[in-house]
C-alpha cells in the first residue's frame, strides 16, 4: 500500500503552494461553508486570513441533504475563489462533487476536496488522483478507518502524489451533536500511515459553541492542521449557519489554538 509506504521514514510533508501539512508546523484552513456572494466569501477570506489561516475554503459545488436546498454558485463560485485567493495570497481548497467537474474545479482550486459523502466513490477518489493536484480526503461519516485509508490509496495509486486526510466525525447514536468527532481516529491514522491529518471540529460538532474546545483538542491528539468554517453573519448563512464562527470567534479560537500549538511542539 502506498499510503503505508514510507511509514518507517517518517511523516510525509504535502505541501499546497508552500503552506506544509506535517511536521512542526500546524495548518488553518478556514472559510465559509459555502461561497454565497463575491461579498460573503471576500468577507470571509479577510477574516480568515486575519485569523492566521493559510488556506482558504469555501464550496462552489455543494453536496445537500435536499435536492432543494441551494447546491452551490459552481463556476461563479469558483471564479469568487480565485479572486479571494487573490486578494488574500492564500491558496484554495474547494470541494469537487462529480467526475464530470475535475477538470474545471481543478482549474480554479490548489487542493481538491473530496467529501465525506463521497469518499466511498471510487471513480471520483481515481479522478481526483489523476489531476495531480494536493487532495483533502474527508472521512466517509459512516466509514472505518481502515475504508478511509483504502479510499486515499485509490487517489494514491491513481497517481497524486499528496493526500491528507480530514477526521470530520462519525455517525453514532449521540444526537446532541451533528456528528461524533472520532479524535483517537488521529493518532490511529497517525500510526498506520505517513499521510498528515487535519481535524474538521464544524462539521464535527454542527453547533459554533463547541468549535472552540474541539479544534484545541484536535491539536492537543496531535492533528497536523485544523479546518473551520467562518461567516460574517452567521445566522444568515445560506449553509450550515449553525456552525459557523463570526470572524472575532474565529479569531479567539486561533489566539488559544496556538498556545495549544506550543504545548504539543507545534506553531501556526
Ligand atoms: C465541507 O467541508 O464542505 C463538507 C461538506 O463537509 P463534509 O463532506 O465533511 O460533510
Ligand atoms: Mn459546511
Amino acid at each position: 500500500m502506498i499510503f503505508e509506504k514510507n511509514i518507517a521514514e517518517g511523516e510525509k510533508l504535502v505541501n499546497v503552494c508552500g503552506v506544509t501539512f506535517g511536521g512542526a508546523g500546524l495548518v488553518i484552513i478556514a472559510g465559509p461553508c459555502t461561497v454565497e456572494s463575491r461579498e460573503q466569501m471576500l468577507e470571509s477570506a479577510s477574516a480568515a486570513k486575519e485569523a492566521g489561516a493559510s488556506i482558504l475554503r469555501g464550496g462552489a459545488f455543494k453536496p445537500r441533504a435536499s435536492p432543494y436546498s441551494f447546491q452551490g454558485l459552481r463556476a461563479e463560485g469558483l471564479a469568487i475563489l480565485a479572486e479571494a485567493r487573490e486578494r488574500t495570497g492564500l491558496p484554495v481548497v474547494t470541494e469537487v462533487l462529480d467526475t464530470r467537474d475535475v477538470d474545471e474545479v481543478a482549474a480554479a482550486a490548489d487542493m481538491l476536496q473530496v467529501g465525506s459523502r463521497n469518499m466511498h466513490n471510487t471513480a471520483l477518489l481515481k479522478a481526483v488522483g489523476a489531476i495531480g493536484l494536493p487532495v483533502l480526503l474527508k472521512r466517509g461519516m459512516s466509514a472505518t478507518l481502515q475504508e478511509f485509508l483504502y479510499a486515499a490509496e485509490f487517489v494514491l495509486s491513481a497517481g497524486a502524489k499528496d493526500v491528507v486526510l480530514c477526521e470530520r466525525g462519525i455517525r453514532t447514536f449521540e444526537n446532541a451533536t451533528r456528528f461524533t468527532l472520532d479524535l483517537s481516529a488521529v493518532p490511529l491514522l497517525k500510526e498506520r500511515t505517513w499521510l498528515p491529518v487535519v481535524v474538521d471540529p464544524s462539521h464535527a460538532t454542527g453547533r459554533s459553541a463547541l468549535v472552540p474546545a474541539m479544534a484545541r483538542a484536535a491539536v492537543a491528539c496531535g492533528a497536523d492542521g485544523v479546518m473551520m468554517e467562518v461567516h460574517a453573519h452567521p445566522d444568515r448563512a445560506l449553509c450550515d449557519g449553525e456552525q459557523s464562527l463570526t470572524p472575532e470567534s474565529l479569531f479567539k479560537t486561533v489566539e488559544g489554538l496556538r498556545a495549544v500549538a506550543l504545548a504539543v511542539g507545534r506553531r501556526i
